[in-house]
């Protein structure tokens, strides 16, 4: 709760900042993204969704996509936004949000810009599941982690798994249609194309466990929960939900690797750009390999229109060697 007091004041204080700067607003959102007249400005807010979302606009005219979290950092878990953000954000005319709490920290400048009528909640249709019980930390460990990671109750990583992600493109279509009505039929267009590619993706991967003999699956983080339910597989742990930073204690090692021992997962799945030490120590302990599946979080700040569609079929591929599917 204390991290979370902390960073909403620094959020407090980066608004007051933007507002004591208004007079020159024009001059300073200029700097911070420059803009030409007329175009119209959609702000993603993190790196999945920003993918779906330049899909979405694809060889729209004037249209402009930009990324409001850093490709690089993956769940905005401790994302406090800087007064340059805040510009980006009062400048955006579209601003398309994973949702499902995931963006808490947007909730409070969303109101004070007065831009709540500007987001577009990718998540609206979707079909999220449960937080995954942590294997990890349990409840008892004083964290309060529904506060810095999505709704109470709900894993927010709709993106992780290709079926709930053509239903973020069609949502993200829809919203862009209802904010930029002269190119709604571009966006339904494209987000019924884009869509209609990730499904695709999502019917060879719910055959794998369909046909692998045994379907256990062990994962790093909560967000893997997407792939590994939508590959028909069972979860049996989840490592850590929420924060990525904790570490496993010694007894939580132990009663994992007894656990793992009897119930004989195929896998326990890392995730790039290298695996968690605690899947690596598992891994060694209970002799169940691991591989890295990319839960696409995160990637380059270049990535190509289908790096999406790239990094989940290689995860397909992975998933097929590891649980013996032709
Ligand atoms: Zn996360």
């Amino acid at each position: 709760m204390k991290r979370l007091f902390s960073f909403l004041r620094r959020g407090f204080c980066a608004l007051a900042c933007l507002l004591a700067l208004a007079p020159c607003a024009g001059a300073r959102a200029a700097e911070a993204a420059p803009a030409s007249a007329g175009e119209f400005r959609v702000l993603a807010t993190t790196f999945p969704v920003w993918l779906f979302t330049r899909n979405v606009c694809h060889e729209v005219n004037g249209v402009r996509v930009e990324l409001f979290v850093p490709a690089q950092t993956g769940c905005p878990h401790e994302f406090t936004p800087s007064p340059a953000d805040l510009r980006k954000l009062a400048a955006a005319q579209a601003i398309v949000i994973n949702g499902l709490g995931l963006e808490a920290f947007l909730s409070q400048p969303l109101r004070t810009l007065d831009k709540e009528h500007a987001v577009i909640d990718a998540s609206r249709g979707t079909d999220p599941l449960p937080a995954p019980a942590e294997a990890g930390h349990g409840h008892d460990d004083g964290h309060d982690h529904a506060h810095d990671h999505g709704a109470p109750g709900i894993n927010p990583h709709i993106f992780a798994g290709p079926a709930q992600a053509a239903l973020m493109a069609r949502a993200i279509g829809e919203g862009l249609a209802r904010l930029d009505p002269p190119h709604a039929e571009a966006y339904r267009a494209n987000a019924a194309a884009f869509a209609a590619r990730l499904e695709g993706l999502a019917g060879p991967l719910a055959a794998i466990g369909k046909a692998a003999p045994h379907k256990g699956i062990v994962l790093q983080h909560d967000d893997l929960a997407y792939l590994a339910h939508e590959a028909s597989l069972e979860t049996l742990a989840v490592l850590r939900a929420g924060d990525e930073n904790s570490a496993l204690s010694a007894s939580q090692l132990n009663s994992l690797t007894r656990r793992l021992k009897a119930e004989a997962p195929v896998l326990i799945a890392g995730e790039p750009p290298a695996p968690d030490r605690a899947v690596e120590l598992l891994s060694v302990e209970s002799g169940v390999p691991f591989a890295l599946l990319d839960p696409v979080a995160s990637g380059p700040a270049d990535a190509p229109l289908d790096y999406y569609e790239r990094a989940m079929r290689a995860n397909a591929e992975t998933l097929r060697r590891y649980f013996d599917v032709p």
